[in-house]
């Protein structure tokens, strides 16, 4: 049952993409024919073929150039990659721009460009010590100090940069209106992500131990719920969510607001997930996504239509776990919730 109800919502899916890209194709100006390939129909310009320089590169690339210069294995080996990885550029630029070519003087046009792309490789090639140098150097914590009170620090964020070392304390205070900031612990001799429900507490003995903490999914929340005064009021943790947004899933509690005179309790519900920029993967939302992920999702479909839905997924997923979090995205539920996006998107469009 599961597998037919997939295969129709793809169908679904697929109808709509196709709608949808049947308005923005005048504007942009593109041919689109259809092709199939992992359970998904896909988008492919007709004037664009795949890979035509497989064989390597062309004389006169700055690939070949790197390949004449080239006596050290490591370097080799680096350059290999570099090799691959400009292949990949020039098989795109040929797809950007097939006629691009035709309609210039071709010949000088490519003897000033190889030499600038020889400069730049040069460039590279001499600052590339340094670079790795630096790199291999930053994987290191060196004993560093809050950028706010000079106390030892305990995490590196670097959302929080031009102050990314911060104390216990004041990762505590800062870090409890940033909650979807991605921090690093520095207390062992390694930068190790750690995810948003734990934080450091400094025990007698000076050392650090962990502490669960919890995390409220930021929201647009009512200024007021009672006619009691504001102070009265306070935030506390309400049922479990899992937010899912281009950096992966956090597992999170919806605020609750309580007033403490007359005890009235003011609950998050559908209409306040949706207006804070959310979208929920179910009628309860028991999981919400940021909006970015679908309109990311839809304008892949559109525009790199080789990446699939379930490519996509797996992307975000391995952020979820990059950045020390753990859990999975639920590829039918947000087909599903997906589908109903682009639905209401398209009912709200046909309005304004
Ligand atoms: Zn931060
Ligand atoms: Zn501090
Ligand atoms: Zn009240």
């Amino acid at each position: 049952m599961d597998k037919e109800e997939d295969a129709r919502w793809d169908e679904e899916i697929d109808k709509l993409i196709c709608d949808y890209e049947e308005k923005t194709k005048e504007e942009k100006n593109t041919v689109i024919t259809w092709d199939q390939s992992d359970g998904f129909k896909m988008y492919k310009p007709t004037q664009s073929q795949r890979p035509k320089n497989k064989e390597g590169p062309k004389e006169g690339t700055t690939s070949s150039i790197l390949n004449k210069e080239s006596d050290d294995p490591d370097v080799e080996g680096l350059e290999f990659e570099i090799q691959k990885l400009e292949e990949i550029v020039n098989v795109d630029t040929e797809e950007e721009d097939p006629t691009a070519a035709q309609s210039v003087d071709a010949e000088s046009l490519t003897s000033g460009w190889l030499a600038r792309q020889a400069h730049v490789t040069e460039k590279w090639k001499e600052a590339r010590p340094e670079i790795k140098n630096t790199l291999l150097a930053s994987k290191f914590p060196v004993r560093r100090l809050c950028q706010n009170c000079n106390r030892n620090a305990v995490i590196r964020c670097r959302e929080c940069l031009p102050k990314q070392f911060l104390c216990s304390d004041c990762d505590m205070a800062v870090h409890k209106h940033f909650v979807l900031h991605n921090r690093d612990s520095v207390v062992d001799q390694i930068f190790n992500p750690i995810c948003p429900s734990v934080r450091f507490v400094e025990t007698a003995a000076g050392h650090y131990a962990i502490k669960k903490q919890d995390c409220l999914l930021p929201l647009d929340l009512p200024q007021t719920i009672c006619s009691c005064s504001h102070s009265n009021i306070k935030m506390i943790p309400g049922k479990k969510v899992i937010l899912i947004n281009m950096n992966g899933c956090y597992k999170m509690y919806l605020p609750v607001l309580q007033c403490a005179a007359c005890e009235y309790r003011w609950k998050v519900g559908l209409s306040d997930v949706i207006r804070s920029g959310y979208w929920p993967a179910t009628v309860s939302f028991n999981t919400v996504y940021s909006v970015d992920v679908l309109s990311n999702f839809q304008n892949i479909k559109v525009t790199a239509s080789d990446l699939s839905r379930l490519a996509f997924l797996h992307l975000i997923d391995n952020r979820t776990l990059e950045f020390g979090r753990t859990g999975s995205i639920n590829r039918t539920t947000f087909q599903r919730s997906f589908l109903e996006w682009v639905n209401v998107c398209d009912e709200v469009n046909k309005l304004h």
